[in-house]
């Protein structure tokens, strides 16, 4: 029988009649705490060593108290009595020996050599933090390319007094198409293939998902008086096959100043500014005629091709893809705010003037980054998204 399963049946089953017997048991229990403290060098076996003896369920101690002194004959109760106070002031003694033991050891370890103890540290200390270990490293995240695009366009035009705004992307009719001035049978509705909301209404409240963040210019002017400046990023759909430049879900933003006296000259600044800011300086813009219906006069925007320098050629003579060899980039559709629109805002077109563009995210980042196809930015490949950490 083991010393643990003579603790835990009385004295007189396990043979013990005499005090000599006594005498011998409490001998070898004092040998095995004796054992066991000297075994305890860490405070992880310290507690164990606490809970094995002075446990106040299934401690030694308190399992001798309960199995041998109160069923002790009263004839051996004293002898008990007495070598059991005597054992439990010894564990008591242990104890505090081993725990101030283990305090002072981190405690003079710490200034000792780290590489020779770290290892040991690691294992035996587990409960107490120990602040020059190696931390848990975590995976750290990094902005999507498109976000990192965004927030420097952002940046660039709330350094020349913008706001950034934002709308809704399911919008009605009326806020994407009537009050940009593009009536129900108007030629430029056609030309935007659209995502309709089934049982979304009908006419000017029919639900549909924004053909561009232009609305937001709708909205953002029915609840502000000029002078207004505000760009507005965000998600905008068309019916548009997948493919290298086309995606049906595609970001835009749009930026557009009303105030009194907005000169063509104004507005022709404000995006060279722009444009060289985020493309470089050495870039040159031109402003092609164009129409859109919410803009008058209205212009395509382009800067000289980064590739071939403008030339149209690369190398020795090899035409230039990117530009078509034309040494021109479309970057951005705009113009000076067609004065009904100013109607449908309440604002009065004899007294404010402005101007409006759009631009595509998408087409920045992929002309900042030199990108081939927009798939990168919507397939999730880690080893895509990682460069831009
Ligand atoms: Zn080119």
């Amino acid at each position: 029988m083991t010393l643990d399963e003579k603790l835990r049946k009385p004295l007189s089953e396990i043979g013990v009649t005499s005090a000599e017997q006594c005498q011998s048991l409490f001998e070898e229990l004092n040998q095995r705490l004796q054992e066991d403290s000297a075994a305890a060098r860490s405070s992880a076996k310290v507690e164990g060593f606490r809970i094995d003896w002075l446990g106040r369920k299934n401690g030694r101690l308190s399992l001798l108290s309960d199995n041998w002194l109160k069923a002790a004959s009263s004839q051996l109760k004293p002898v008990v009595g007495k070598l059991l106070n005597g054992l439990r002031i010894e564990a008591e003694k242990r104890l505090n020996e081993l725990m101030a033991e283990t305090k002072g050891k981190i405690e003079v370890r710490v200034e000792g050599n780290l590489d020779q103890w770290k290892g040991e540290v690691q294992t035996e200390l587990r409960s107490v933090p120990d602040i020059t270990l190696p931390g848990l490293s975590h995976q750290f995240g990094a902005k999507h390319p498109l976000t990192l695009v965004r927030e420097e366009i952002e940046e660039i035009f709330i350094s020349m007094g913008y706001t950034v705004e934002e709308g809704p992307e399911i919008e009605t009719a009326y806020y994407n198409f009537e009050a940009l001035n593009t009536p129900e049978n108007h030629p430029a509705r056609s030309e935007q293939d659209t995502f309709f909301i089934r049982d979304g209404g009908a006419g000017r409240d029919e639900l549909l998902l924004r053909t561009h963040t232009s609305p937001v210019q709708i909205h953002t002017m029915e609840r502000m008086k000029p002078p207004v400046r505000a760009i507005v990023p965000g998600k905008v759909y068309r019916r548009d096959n997948p493919d290298a430049t086309h995606t049906p879900m595609f970001h835009q933003i749009e930026g557009f100043a009303v105030d009194v006296d907005i000169s063509f000259c104004e507005f022709k600044g404000t995006l060279e500014y722009f444009l060289k800011a985020f493309f470089g300086p050495e870039k040159r813009v031109r402003f092609r005629p164009s129409y859109f219906p919410f803009t008058e006069p209205s212009a395509e925007v382009d800067i000289s091709c980064g590739i071939c320098g403008g030339t149209g050629r690369v190398g020795q003579g090899i035409p230039c893809r990117v530009c078509k060899q034309s040494g021109w980039v479309e970057v951005m559709g705009a113009g000076m705010i067609h004065p009904a629109v100013f109607q449908y805002v309440g604002y009065d077109p004899e007294e404010y003037s402005g101007f409006a563009f759009g631009l595509g995210l998408d087409r920045y980042t992929m002309l900042k980054y030199n990108m081939p196809s927009l798939d990168y930015f919507f397939n999730n490949d880690i080893r895509f998204l990682e460069q831009f950490k």
